[in-house]
C-alpha cells in the first residue's frame, strides 16, 4: 500500500466537525476514522494504543536504538472543516499534470487554475489529487494522517531505520477549536512534537500570531426620535466614525506576509449602545501594542467627535506567538528543516497567519512546530494535494526520526549534523 492509497481511503470517511457543539468530538464520523486508524496501528505493531472518550487516538512506537533519545510526537487531526461538505468525498487523481486548468468532474464550475493557484505551475508531471468538485478533499488533515501512518508502516517494514521512541496522535475537532484542550499531554509521553498540518512542501511553521481581541462600546443617550432634538445622542454614529478612523493600511484585506492587522468582525447597536468586536494580530508584541494604541486613539477620537457619547475599550489576550517558546528550543525546528532538506526539498521557516493546535500545545509545555503536507486551498472545493506532496511529506518524516536519533547518538556532539541551526 502506498501513502497515496492510504490517503484516498481516509478522505472517503466523512469526519466533518461541527461548530457550536459542546462536546468533543462534535460529530460521530470522527470515531469511524479513529477506530480504523487504531486497528491499522495495531496491525503495524504500534503499542500502548489508546482512544480516549474524546476521540483522541494516541499510540507509541518503541525505540529501536540502544541509546537514549527523547520521545518525538507526531500529530495530525481527524476532522475536516465544516465550511464545505466533507460527506461522500470522491477523490480524483489527475495523472501526469501538464499545466492549464483542471475542471472538476462533479461540478464543472469548480476549476483549479494556475492563474489563481500559481503553485500548480511547479507541479508539472505530478499526479494532482482533488475532490470531484462537490465537496472538499480533506487533505487538511488526512494528508498528515496518511504520512504519519505510512511512516509507521515503513519503520515496521524496515527495522534498519534507526529511531528513538515515537508517539503518534490523531486528534478530534481541530477545525472548530477546543478539541486540543482534551488532549492528554502527559499520557502522550512526547518531549516535543510536530503537527503535520501545513501546506507548501519544505515550509516549517514556527510562528503564529500574537493575538488580542478588542471590544469597543460607545454609549449614547436614548430618546424618542420624535423628541430627539437636543436630547438624543445616537452611539451608532460614533461607532461608524470609529471604523472610518482606523488606518486603511491596517485592514486585514490590505495585509499579508508578516504584516499584522486590526479587523472588525462583529458588532451591534441599539438606541443606547453600539458595540464592535475587533481582532488585533501581529507577529511581534511591539507591533501588536502599536495596533492597540491606534485602536484606542481612534475610539477616543470617535467618541469626542460625537458629543455626549462615552467609550469603553476592553482588550483581552487571545493567544501568543509560539516562537516565543520555540526560540528557546532551536534544535526542534532545525531537525525538521534538516529532514526536509534530506528529502530533497527547499526547506525554510514561515509564519502562519493564524493559530494552531501546536501553538496551544507549545504553551502547555509541549513545543510543537508545524510541518507541511503538500496540500493547498484548504476548506474549499478546490482543495488539492499530489502524489509528490504526500510522498515528500512521508519521506521528510522518515528522515526526521533518523535525524533526531542521530543527534542523540553517542558522540553526536562532535558531528556536524547536531550543530545545525535554523536559518532566520
Ligand atoms: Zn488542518
Amino acid at each position: 500500500m502506498s501513502v497515496v492509497d492510504r490517503f484516498l481511503r481516509y478522505v472517503q470517511i466523512d469526519t466533518t466537525s461541527r461548530e457550536g457543539v459542546d462536546r468533543v468530538p462534535s460529530t460521530e464520523g470522527q470515531w469511524d476514522l479513529a477506530r480504523l486508524l487504531a486497528d491499522e496501528l495495531r496491525t503495524l505493531g504500534a503499542t500502548n494504543i489508546r482512544l480516549s472518550e474524546h476521540c483522541m487516538l494516541q499510540a507509541l512506537l518503541p525505540a529501536n536504538v540502544d541509546y537514549d533519545v527523547p520521545c518525538v510526537g507526531l500529530i495530525a487531526h481527524l476532522d475536516t472543516s465544516p465550511a464545505v461538505s466533507g460527506a461522500n468525498v470522491r477523490p480524483v487523481v489527475h495523472r501526469n499534470y501538464q499545466g492549464g486548468d483542471i475542471v472538476l468532474p462533479g461540478d464543472p464550475t469548480q476549476v483549479l487554475s494556475p492563474a489563481r493557484t500559481p503553485i500548480l505551475e511547479t507541479m508539472i508531471g505530478d499526479d494532482i489529487i482533488t475532490s470531484d468538485g462537490t465537496t472538499l478533499l480533506g487533505s487538511d488533515d488526512k494528508a498528515g494522517i496518511a504520512a504519519i501512518m505510512e511512516l509507521v508502516a515503513r519503520l515496521q517494514a524496515d527495522p534498519a531505520i534507526p529511531h528513538g521512541p515515537i508517539a503518534v496522535a490523531f486528534t478530534a475537532d481541530e477545525e472548530v477549536g477546543g478539541g486540543i484542550d482534551c488532549f492528554d499531554i502527559d499520557a502522550f509521553g512526547a518531549s516535543f512534537a510536530y503537527t503535520v498540518d501545513g501546506e507548501t512542501l519544505g515550509e516549517i511553521n514556527d510562528e503564529t500570531w500574537h493575538a488580542r481581541g478588542a471590544t469597543v462600546t460607545f454609549t449614547g443617550v436614548s430618546a424618542h426620535p420624535g423628541k430627539a432634538r437636543g436630547a438624543l445622542v445616537n452611539p451608532a454614529y460614533a461607532m461608524a466614525h470609529f471604523l472610518t478612523l482606523l488606518p486603511p493600511g491596517l485592514r486585514a484585506e490590505h495585509t499579508d506576509g508578516r504584516e499584522g492587522f486590526v479587523h472588525p468582525h462583529a458588532g451591534s447597536f441599539d438606541a443606547e449602545r453600539a458595540t464592535v468586536s475587533l481582532l488585533l494580530r501581529d507577529f511581534t508584541v511591539d507591533g501588536l501594542d502599536l495596533k492597540e494604541r491606534a485602536l484606542r486613539e481612534c475610539a477616543q477620537a470617535a467618541a469626542a467627535a460625537v458629543p455626549g457619547t462615552t467609550v469603553a475599550i476592553d482588550v483581552q489576550e487571545q493567544y501568543r506567538n509560539m516562537r516565543e517558546v520555540l526560540d528557546a528550543h532551536p534544535r526542534i525546528v532545525a531537525w525538521a528543516l534538516n529532514a526536509a532538506r534530506r528529502a530533497g526539498l527547499e526547506a525554510r521557516t514561515a509564519p502562519i497567519r493564524g493559530g494552531t493546535d501546536g501553538a496551544r500545545l507549545t504553551f502547555r509545555g509541549l513545543p510543537c512546530p508545524n510541518i507541511f503536507t503538500g496540500g493547498h486551498n484548504f476548506h474549499s472545493t478546490t482543495e488539492f494535494n499530489s502524489r509528490r506532496g504526500l510522498e515528500k511529506t512521508t519521506e521528510t518524516l522518515v528522515h526526521l526520526v533518523q535525524v533526531i536519533a542521530a543527534a542523540h547518538a553517542p558522540g553526536a556532539a562532535s558531528r556536524p549534523d547536531s550543530a545545525v541551526s535554523a536559518p532566520r
